[in-house]
């Protein structure tokens, strides 16, 4: 097991919904020596890829994204979360579907922070579905920019999300893969 996987198998707690609660150190309070390990380890495998600029989403990527950004010493960029669709012409726009709140977002980014030179590195902590990392994706490519790869804390490997990214050829690398988990027993099986 991992440092990550370690720390969830003590802290993590599994709710119903295929909800996996990390919040006493991912998600709510932040363990800012854990995300500077997180950050090292995203180092370690994107070595001799270049990548110029972290894109993540508001909010628990932020923390974690601008941790990692310090091992590979470019700007993070996160798209912000709006409620209805923004028709100014200076940002790039995609609709994500929130796993965990049920409901749809734009999520924007402004032009003037991502263009066609870039080399995009996306970080975010959770991959269930991959409607974020769609949204992501899709905002990186209408700057004609470039996904130089992902990096996710937790990907649940029960749901499709990695699959479809994978397949997309996308080089994700997520430091954590929950392939089953139990909300009755508090169980959790990682991949190996
Ligand atoms: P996706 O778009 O891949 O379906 O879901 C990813 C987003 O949903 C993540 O950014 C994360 O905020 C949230 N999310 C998905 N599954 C979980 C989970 O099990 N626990 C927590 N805390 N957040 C999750």
């Amino acid at each position: 097991m991992n440092f990550l996987e370690e720390r969830i198998i003590k802290d993590g707690v599994v709710k119903e919904g295929n909800i996996l609660k990390v919040d006493s150190f991912l998600n709510h309070q932040l363990d800012v020596e854990l995300f500077d390990q997180m950050g090292a380890e995203w180092a370690k495998r994107f070595e001799g890829v270049e990548i110029n600029k972290i894109l993540t989403i508001e909010a628990s990527g932020i923390g974690i994204a601008c941790v990692a950004a310090r091992h590979f010493n470019v700007p993070v960029v996160f798209a912000k979360k709006s409620q209805s669709v923004n028709l100014d012409g200076e940002m790039y726009t995609a609709e994500v579907e929130s796993f965990t709140h049920k409901n749809k977002n734009n999520v924007i980014v402004s032009k003037k922070f991502l263009n066609e030179n870039d080399k995009v590195l996306i970080i975010d902590d959770f991959l269930a579905n991959g409607c974020a990392l769609q949204g992501l994706i899709s905002i990186i490519n209408s700057a004609g920019a470039s996904v130089a790869g992902i990096g996710i804390a937790i990907e649940k490997g029960f749901q499709s999300g990695g699959q479809i990214i994978r397949n997309l050829g996308y080089k994700l690398e997520s430091l954590a893969i929950v392939d089953g988990m139990d909300p009755e027993t508090g169980k959790i099986n990682f991949r190996n």
